[in-house]
């Protein structure tokens, strides 16, 4: 069986970012994979959607993540190409608790491979708030990591198409003078966590977890085809209770299937254990 690497080693993968995803995703991706990762010059991630007043766009999150990586591949005449996308909104399971949902995507047009590592954490400093004076600012700018954290200021909240955006704020001289403008005019401003990904080092964790993922799938090799990112995509509840035999909502089986050949292998009990508590049971647990 080749190693998953051969495919990339000694290659080119261009990475579409502007804000430095570089320095969470080239030492990873690098060494396992054999490349080099290079940021095209002059490209303007921010025409593909900034965060700012950002919305959950966990919907096209992928679509974007893709739309940056073809268009790295046509600028540099590329075939290997990277692209990440981060989304900041209430958790799915838990609304009260802020999470990041972070994409890395490689495409490798040479191979016809589309491979997608991911993670959803609440590792997120991810906030905002209207504040009425500067110590209120000022507090919460301590709360979520300023000046380690950037901060954005807008002015005149109750009328975004008049607010003025201060982005990259990193010292508190210049986060006094943003807010002290924004009062002036409103009596209000409007703070954000800056959630670009050079602002953001906790960002910048979750790009290099999210990364880890997509280097697990791309060594992942379909056992029938051996193209890599032989990946999970499904998971069968199921699990029977250890009382009554009945299936219970615990994960009985996990579908890996190949995205080349269509190849799927069944997991049975991948947890190891065949059988679930009676607590997680509808019938002996009501
Ligand atoms: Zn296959
Ligand atoms: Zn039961």
């Amino acid at each position: 069986m080749t190693h998953p690497s051969q495919r990339f080693a000694g290659r080119v993968a261009v990475l579409a970012t502007m804000h430095e995803k570089e320095k969470a995703i080239a030492p990873l991706i690098e060494p396992a994979l054999g490349v080099t990762v290079q940021v095209p010059t002059n490209f303007n991630t921010d025409a593909f959607g900034t965060f700012t007043r950002d919305i959950d766009r966990a919907g096209n999150q992928l679509e974007a993540a893709r739309r940056k990586a073809e268009t790295a591949m046509e600028l540099t005449g590329q075939t290997l190409a990277l692209a990440s996308e981060g989304s900041f909104g209430p958790h799915p399971a838990f609304p009260y608790l802020s999470c990041d949902r972070e994409l890395v995507v490689l495409i490798d047009r040479q191979h016809e491979l589309e491979v997608i590592g991911q993670v959803l954490t609440p590792e997120t400093n991810y906030s905002h708030k209207v504040v009425t004076n500067l110590p209120a600012a000022q507090a919460f700018a301590q709360q979520v990591g300023f000046p380690q954290h950037g901060l954005v200021v807008i002015t005149r909240p109750e009328a975004p198409s008049e607010a003025e955006i201060f982005k990259g704020i990193t010292s508190p001289a210049a986060l006094e003078k943003a807010v002290q403008h924004a009062l002036a005019i409103t009596g209000k401003a409007q703070l954000e966590t800056d959630m670009r990904a050079l602002y953001n080092p906790t960002r910048m964790q979750a790009i290099a977890q999210a990364t880890q993922d997509l280097i697990a799938k791309l060594l992942r090799l379909c056992p029938r085809c051996e193209s890599p990112g032989f990946d999970l995509i499904e998971t069968v509840p199921g699990l029977p209770c250890e009382w009554c035999g009945l299936p219970t909502a615990e994960v009985r089986s996990q579908v890996y299937g190949c995205q080349k050949c269509g190849h799927r292998q069944t997991i049975d009990f991948p947890e190891g254990k065949e059988k679930a508590s009676p607590a997680e049971c509808a019938y002996c647990n009501p």
